[in-house]
């Protein structure tokens, strides 16, 4: 018998006794059950030892994010070596228990591993699919505080793809370095973690670069130190707590282009040395971004903003808190699909990344609001007019409702289709129509500033709305949200939705 097995008979019976003590507690005084007694009350606080929920339970992804504990921060050791290399790394947890546990999971996918530790004692780790199932040597008490650090050798090339908007996500090759896209659920291919959005955590970033590349990530540089070999150690906090899939980290020949947003922000590009020239234009109207959605959203809500230009063919922009990933060709052609996509990004910082979604089936919230205030920033800056935009996604509105699944309803393979990008922006332009431009403007700040830095979902969205418009909206909501047929859009009678074709 393994240490393993023989913890997992021990717990088999605490655990017996605790269900015994229940029953009898619940209804029976007790009549000299020595053992049952405290076995009830350990269990009615949680006490005895049990497995961790290896998901939160969210129906798209229910895997996806861990139970029975909750992470106070990662701390990343990288260190990196050339592109599509596997390099040394290492990742450090923190975390509280918030229930008694006798094992616990996180989201670990590929990778070579090596080992795992719980405060410094070896620990049973197993893998199972996308999960990483690690069993300590001593169960952790609730409430106990806890530091698992996990070692293994990391495969830069692991992606993964999607049939969306999404095409490939996990780390992207650079000719150079690396950048990192994980969403939607990719940042488990990159360190063990609690892989789900709505679940954040500070992240310490450690990087060691080769002589002549830098390294960048989320948040500010702390130091940088001189390794052997002319290595050089980066340092990075990422600054306020971050969701696993709007991790950055980069590696490269970079140009660190620094200026100033609105009240001094700080603003700081990250470029590609041979792109710094070809990319200004476009990146110095951060500026007027930023001063523009704060009119709208208030206060930028992170430290500091920045573009980080990818040198990369894949279309993947991605808004990675307080450091947006654009891909170099969004950046070359022409300025009003330029301005499009930046402003897209740094929305998000608003919704998405401050104020983040639930569960998956929110994710309307998120890329209807980046597209929303993305078509009305182009609406006013030589783009086409909201109406029209709006006008076209009603047509087709019933089409997405067949095929991507309504705004709040959709698969987990249709998450990042057109109806949560065109289509959800739809609803809040419905949502405009119905309650007037000075309701919606309010109901809009109220979103960002009671969520801000918080998890909210589609109910909260809805319960606001009628909080701020003074009626209960949810009747006018609802079919917007759910369901097959795309409802008359208020002032506009004779728009007409295109017939649904299979
Ligand atoms: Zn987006």
């Amino acid at each position: 018998m393994t240490a393993r097995q023989a913890l997992r008979a021990a717990l088999a019976l605490t655990g017996a006794v605790a269900l015994t003590g229940t029953g009898c507690s619940a209804d029976v005084p007790h009549r000299g059950h020595g053992s049952a007694a405290p076995g009830a009350s350990a269990a009615a606080s949680g006490a005895v030892p049990s497995p961790g929920a290896p998901g939160i339970g969210d129906p798209l992804m229910p895997l996806d994010g861990n139970g029975g504990y909750t992470v106070r921060r990662y701390t990343l050791d990288l260190d990196w070596r050339a592109p599509g290399t596997p390099f040394p790394a290492g990742t450090t947890i923190s975390a509280t228990a918030t229930q008694a546990l006798s094992r616990f999971d996180l989201d670990f996918a590929g990778n070579a591993l090596h080992r795992v530790t719980v405060d410094g004692a070896p620990a049973a780790a197993v893998r199972e699919g996308d999960e990483l199932v690690v069993t300590p040597a001593r169960p952790i008490p609730r409430g106990g505080t806890f530091t698992v650090r996990v070692t293994y050798t990391a495969d830069p090339t692991q992606r993964r793809q999607r049939g969306d908007a999404i095409r490939e996500y996990g780390w992207v090759p650079t000719p150079d370095g690396t950048l990192v896209c994980a969403q939607p659920d990719g940042a488990k291919m990159v360190f063990p973690v609690n892989d789900h959005p709505s679940l954040r955590a500070p992240v310490t970033f450690r990087i060691t670069t080769p002589p002549g590349l830098s390294a960048v990530a989320n948040g500010r540089l702390v130091d940088r130190v001189r390794r052997p070999g002319g290595r050089v150690r980066w340092t990075y906090d990422s600054e306020e707590p971050i969701a696993a899939q709007l991790i950055q980290m980069a590696i490269g020949k970079f140009t660190f282009a620094e200026s100033a947003g609105p009240h001094g922000l700080p603003v700081r590009d990250v470029v590609p040395d041979g792109l710094v020239n070809d990319t200004e234009a476009d990146r110095s109207l951060t500026p007027r971004h930023l001063a523009w959605l704060e009119e709208r959203l208030g206060p930028y809500p992170f430290r500091r903003y920045g573009v980080l230009v990818g040198d990369t063919d894949l279309p993947v922009a991605l808004e990675t808190q307080s450091l947006s990933v654009v891909p170099k060709d969004d950046l070359l052609g022409d300025r009003v699909d330029a301005e499009r996509n930046l402003v897209h990004e740094l929305t998000h910082h608003w919704t998405g990344d401050s104020v983040a979604i639930r569960r998956w089936s929110d994710l309307w919230l998120s890329e209807g609001h980046a597209r929303f205030y993305e078509r009305l920033y182009s609406a006013e800056h030589g783009g086409v007019s909201m109406e029209d935009a709006m006008r076209a996604a009603y047509e087709q509105h019933d089409q997405w409702r067949h095929d991507d699944g309504a705004p709040a309803e959709p698969t987990e393979p249709t998450l990042f289709k057109v109806m949560r990008y065109d289509g959800s922006a739809l609803v809040l332009y419905a949502l405009r129509e119905k309650v007037g431009d000075d309701t919606f403007n309010r109901i809009e700040r109220a979103w960002v500033t009671r969520y801000r830095g918080r998890a909210a979902g589609t109910r909260d969205f809805v319960a606001l709305a009628s909080e701020v418009a003074g009626e209960d909206l949810t009747p006018f909501l609802r079919p917007w949200l759910y369901g097959p047929d795309t409802p008359p859009m208020p002032g506009h009678p004779d728009w007409q939705v295109d017939p649904v074709e299979d």
